[in-house]
């Protein structure tokens, strides 16, 4: 059985960021990862300005092979069915357009903990001074003693069903899938991210340029046909946009766990197990997750090394710590904050004061028929009540947390 002080599960950018606040505190750090190093993660891969700023601050100037071409993203581009078109950039100029199988890997790196790839974790128990975890590597079982466990493991956290083993069931899934083109024509400018608030589509639709293809995705409730969604999108396109594409070369898709940052539902762990990242909940507006991994996972580190300094519970040290970051993610769904604030990290009320008149009235018109999509889920209520306590307790609820 290897004994280390922490082990991460899931080698990706929370458990990058959460490493490096280790390992710079001298804690031994394993973080364990299913796959083979340098692996794969299906991903749009646009990070924000504060995701970029937070790898620039902790690891350093992004080498090239962690970039897509085109290199860098400007900003988003909201489309509505009414036909009009909002492009925003993001404050303080373009970032970088992440490749996420280089960039991940080379973040793990660079945080200085020791990987363990191709190893599995499969369960755990907490006996109190310390976690024992069995994972398997290549088939054969292995043992970690540690005395704190981080769940960096993503959606469909396994750490997260070893405490909950009823979670996936409280929650909706959804399943997000892409297609690649190769391009015969496409008006879509290349330097944006390009969104469709249109309930007809689905409940997550987007297309960008990568690497001199066209990525064509659909989001939606788990169940449904993916290539049937993906049609209509391809052919909306052409119809509306002009987007003349080749059938597709490849395609991927994964489940996700959109909801518990728009609910401040989010799950922490419980005893000597954190949780962070997207396994958390943390998942910004247009599903932009990695600013909010790198930020809670690094909170995660911190909370493990405040824990020891000041020999107190590591999850009371944790869930103080991370109410600024549930803040950030929560209040870019909170509706009073989009209408009165600015919780995003590109200028919505500048680009919807661009419009006419007319085309605002259309925009709030169909950006209320796409929230109505949602509310098969119960999730306006909780919205309202969070946003109503917002300013009266100063952040969100501690209560809803598991
Ligand atoms: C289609 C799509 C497009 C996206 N586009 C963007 C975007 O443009 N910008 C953006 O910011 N975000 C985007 N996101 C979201 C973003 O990818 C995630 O929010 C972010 O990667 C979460 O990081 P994480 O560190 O929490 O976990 P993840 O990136 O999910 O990584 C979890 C890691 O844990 C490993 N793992 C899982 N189970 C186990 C196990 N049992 N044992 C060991 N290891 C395990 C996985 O292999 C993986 O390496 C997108 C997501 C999808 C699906």
């Amino acid at each position: 059985m290897r004994s280390v002080d922490v082990l991460i599960v899931g080698a990706s950018l929370s458990a990058a960021a959460s490493a490096k606040r280790l390992v710079d505190a001298g804690l031994e750090t394993v973080i364990i990862e299913r796959k083979e190093l340098p692996r794969h993660k299906i991903c749009s891969g646009i990070l924000s300005p504060r995701g970029h700023r937070f790898l620039l601050e902790n690891f350093g100037p992004l080498p090239r092979e962690t970039l897509h071409e085109p290199t860098s993203c400007r900003g988003v581009t909201f489309h509505f069915p009414s036909m009009v078109s909002m492009p925003m950039d993001f404050f303080g100029g373009s970032t970088p357009h992440l490749h996420r199988k280089f960039s991940d890997y080379w973040a793990i790196k660079r945080s200085g903990a020791q990987v363990h790839d191709r190893t599995s974790f499969v369960g755990l128990d907490d006996r109190g001074d310390h976690v024992v975890v069995s994972a398997r590597r290549e088939g054969e079982p292995v043992t970690y003693r540690a005395r704190q466990v981080i769940g960096a493991d993503g959606p469909s956290s396994l750490v997260i069903r070893a405490l909950y083993p009823n979670y996936p069931k409280q929650i909706p899934w959804f399943f997000v899938g892409q297609k690649f083109h190769e391009i015969i024509d496409c008006p879509l400018d290349s330097d944006y991210f390009h969104f469709w608030f249109h309930p007809g589509l689905g409940h997550y639709t987007w297309s960008h340029a990568r690497d001199g293809r066209q990525i064509v995705g659909v989001g939606f409730k788990r169940g449904d046909n993916f290539a049937r969604r993906h049609e209509n999108v391809v052919r909306y396109l052409r119809e509306k946009h002009g987007v003349k594409l080749h059938p597709h070369t490849e395609d991927e898709g994964c489940g996700e766990n959109f909801g518990p940052s728009l609910i401040n539902r989010y799950v922490f762990g419980k005893g000597n197990v954190l949780i962070t990242g997207q396994a958390a909940g943390f998942l910004n507006m247009i599903g932009e997750g990695m600013s909010c991994a790198l930020h809670s996972g690094a909170i995660s580190g911190e909370a493990v090394v405040e824990a020891r300094i000041r020999n107190r519970p590591v999850q009371e040290m944790y869930r103080r710590m991370i109410a600024s970051e549930v803040r950030r993610t929560t209040d870019q769904w909170n509706p009073l904050k989009i209408a009165f604030d600015k919780p995003h990290e590109a200028d919505f009320p500048a680009a919807l004061g661009r419009l006419s008149w007319a085309d605002r009235a259309k925009v709030l018109r169909d950006m209320w028929r796409f929230v109505v999509l949602y509310k098969e889920f119960n999730w306006g209520r909780q919205i309202a009540r969070a946003a109503l306590q917002r300013p009266i307790i100063g952040g969100y609820s501690m209560q809803r947390w598991m």
